[in-house]
């Protein structure tokens, strides 16, 4: 008897506390709706991993002819944002749409677990460069703290930066400007990796507006294929949140909202 109590006990006290978890879940107001969709074009689309593998393709192209003009490779660099450029995160993304959370609850979890995989291409690439003898810098903007969990992804990868001296996380501000000059101060940088505009020079830094955002990639038209290789991000970035006037009090609906008004119809 004394065991059918224990039991009805225990489940009573799972019940409540799955209760008191949905509480505290609903009591911060998230909506991953428009997630859903973004993450699932990450990992349902072939036309992703086909995007990843010609800017992966072009780049190598890019640098055989570089190196035909410049034999001397000691001195050239390329760098590369990691997320969403060399690692995937959208597992991080469907979890939270998974868990309704957003970030950045459980993001701790997914950086100490160090599992990432490869972006299409991204392995066979930097082991090209490698080979060629240029240097290979990261310069991401995740937190110092996750120096370790992010040496760990990479080296399970195979692709660990040759010293930590090359791989540059974010310390006190977001700009990639001074840890790009740093690299400059012994290197040319022949090219650059990202997901992010702000991932290639200080004119995407800031807070800019969609408009000017459209406008400054037009003016560098050029620099994309040849010295910018871009990677495609539907799940977050500057570009969504330059959407929402980068107003990040907004609440779900209201961001939502905000989205739905952006749109132009016809
Ligand atoms: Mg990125």
């Amino acid at each position: 008897m004394k065991k059918i109590y224990f039991l009805v006990l225990l489940a009573g006290i799972i019940a409540i506390s799955a209760c008191e978890n949905r509480t505290a879940i609903s009591k911060k107001e998230v909506n991953n709706d428009n997630l859903l969709i973004a993450t699932l074009y990450h990992q349902k689309s072939a036309e992703r991993d086909a995007l990843c593998l010609q800017a992966y393709n072009m780049a190598k192209y890019r640098l055989d002819d570089i190196l035909a003009e410049n034999p001397d490779s000691s001195k050239l660099a390329i760098v590369l944002d990691l997320d969403e450029t060399v690692l995937d995160n959208s597992p991080y993304e469907a979890k939270c749409i998974l868990r309704n959370i957003s970030y950045p609850t459980g993001w701790d979890e997914w950086m100490h677990a160090a599992c990432a995989k490869e972006l299409p291409g991204a392995v066979e690439f930097l082991e090209y460069v490698k080979s060629k003898g240029v240097s290979i810098f990261y310069i991401t903007n995740r937190k110092e703290k996750y120096k370790n969990a992010t040496m760990q992804n990479l080296q399970k990868l195979g692709i660990a930066p040759v010293s930590e001296a090359h791989l540059l996380l974010r310390t006190d501000e977001s700009s990639k400007e001074p840890r790009r000059q740093k690299v400059l101060e012994g290197h040319k940088i022949i090219m650059l990796f990202g997901d992010n505009l702000a991932d290639f020079t200080k004119v995407f830094d800031g807070k800019k507006s969609v408009n000017e955002r459209l406008e400054l990639v037009i003016s560098l038209k050029d620099e994309f294929g040849d010295r910018f290789i871009v990677f495609p991000n539907t799940m977050y970035g500057d570009w969504l949140n330059a959407v929402i006037d980068h107003n990040f009090n907004l609440s779900p609906a209201a961001k939502i909202e905000k989205q739905k008004n952006e749109l132009q119809g016809f």
